[in-house]
């Protein structure tokens, strides 16, 4: 991967916004148990930091992914993986298949007031009977007329109490099997039949407002359908690969920052009469964690190297997803027992990468499901 002056450039914009404008509302956020995401999108709409990839027709930058990987990687200065999952659900998770299918229409209607953060948007794939086992889904959207008559429940929908609309996957048909009776569609949260649950209580990511939410009889255009009806299984999960990619690069800053500062602490720490960095069990071990840490941040890259060349990227961005996933459980672990007591407070940032980095290996597809994919690519098993 090449940087440029460009992208030093937007690295250093990010990581200023990050550091000043969500770190230190962070606490008061995860109080509230929910970030002003309105009042936040608007101003990185105003700065242009929301459509970094999208084209110009909408208000994007219409630049090439390595660019949205710096955004994303540059997010980790906020510390504070909920917001930093809200953003990338508005950047990378509810609005690729729009951006890249979606009519001329449709894209003005709703991605171009998402790049400019007037929307906030989210993403409606996962129903409390599975969330990995996405072709089994249950929503349906029946036709009448020009519209489509919507119905079912969603569950763990990230910025679900604040979303102006929902990217949401549905069957649009009983017949051709699960992987193409599937269409995703756009349901503006402000329609007759739209409700949203009470906001789940979670281990961590608390700035983040994660709910269920239901459609009865919601009437749709048909015109708010993106692509073909029937594809929207496989948009969807072409829409996952920059999710999968976005949640990998982002945890990146973070990793390195428990190692760093670990390794401050662990020097001015003293037991036994001398600091306890000096313990090879402890520098050794944060060695192995950092060379982890790059070996994550280069499979990232490569998996971004092949999305900008326009090459499947699922093998290697499941394998990114699944590494960022097993990796932030183990540095936070190892790192929070070099704190001793201290990392088990809930002020350090240790333990809150500990509690809000658990939902890397569960939201976007669990690990097993990585491996899964991982498998069918590798062609472990017989077809
Ligand atoms: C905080 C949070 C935010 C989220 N945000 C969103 C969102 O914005 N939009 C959205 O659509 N979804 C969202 N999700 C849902 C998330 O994608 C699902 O939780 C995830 O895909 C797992 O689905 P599940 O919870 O139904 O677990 P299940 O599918 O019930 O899985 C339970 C366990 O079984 C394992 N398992 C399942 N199948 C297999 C298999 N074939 N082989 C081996 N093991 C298997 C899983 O790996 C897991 O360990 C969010 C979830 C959380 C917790």
């Amino acid at each position: 991967m090449k940087f440029t002056e460009e992208h030093q450039s937007l690295s250093e914009t990010v990581k200023n916004f990050s550091e000043n404008e969500i770190k230190p509302f962070a606490d008061e956020w995860e109080r509230n148990k929910v970030f002003p995401a309105h009042e936040l999108f608007k101003k990185m709409g105003d700065l242009d930091l929301l459509g970094i990839t999208k084209s110009s027709e909408v208000g994007g930058m219409d630049l090439d992914y390595s660019f949205g990987m710096v955004f994303a990687e540059a997010l980790g200065y906020a510390a504070d993986l909920g917001v930093i999952t809200a953003i990338g659900v508005q950047t990378d998770m509810a609005t690729p298949a729009l951006d890249r299918y979606g009519s001329a229409e449709i894209k003005k209607e709703f991605l171009k007031p998402s790049v400019s953060g007037d929307f906030v948007s989210a993403v409606a794939v996962s129903e409390a009977g599975g969330g990995s086992d996405v072709a089994a889904l249950k929503t349906s959207a029946r036709k009448d007329g020009d519209d489509y008559i919507v119905n079912g429940d969603k569950m763990w929908i990230t910025n679900a109490t604040q979303a102006d609309y929902f990217c949401t996957l549905v069957n649009t048909s009983n017949d051709n099997g699960p992987h193409n009776n599937k269409s995703l569609v756009i349901i503006p949260s402000n329609l007759k039949g739209v409700s949203i649950g009470d906001k789940i209580d979670k281990l961590g990511q608390l700035t983040s407002d994660t709910a269920p939410v239901y459609f009865d009889d919601v009437r749709i255009p048909q015109r708010y359908r993106i692509g073909p009806e029937g594809e929207g299984f496989k948009l969807q999960m072409q829409q996952f690969q920059e999710e999968r990619i976005f949640m990998s690069v982002s945890c990146l800053v973070m990793l390195d920052q428990c190692v760093s500062k670990t390794i401050k602490y662990c020097k001015e720490r003293q037991a036994f009469d001398k600091p306890i960095i000096f313990n090879q069990s402890i520098h050794f071990r944060l060695a192995e964690l950092q060379t982890e840490i790059e070996a994550l941040r280069s499979l990232v890259y490569r998996a971004c190297e092949d999305l900008i060349n326009g090459n499947d990227v699922t093998y290697l961005a499941s394998m990114a997803k699944l590494k960022s996933g097993r990796l932030i459980r183990e540095v936070s672990d190892v790192c929070l027992q070099f704190w001793g007591g201290m990392g088990f407070t809930w002020e350090n940032y240790i333990s809150k990468v500990y509690r809000d980095g658990r939902l890397n290996s569960i939201g976007g597809g669990t690990d097993e499901i990585m491996l899964k994919i991982i498998c069918k690519h590798m062609g472990t098993l017989p077809k």
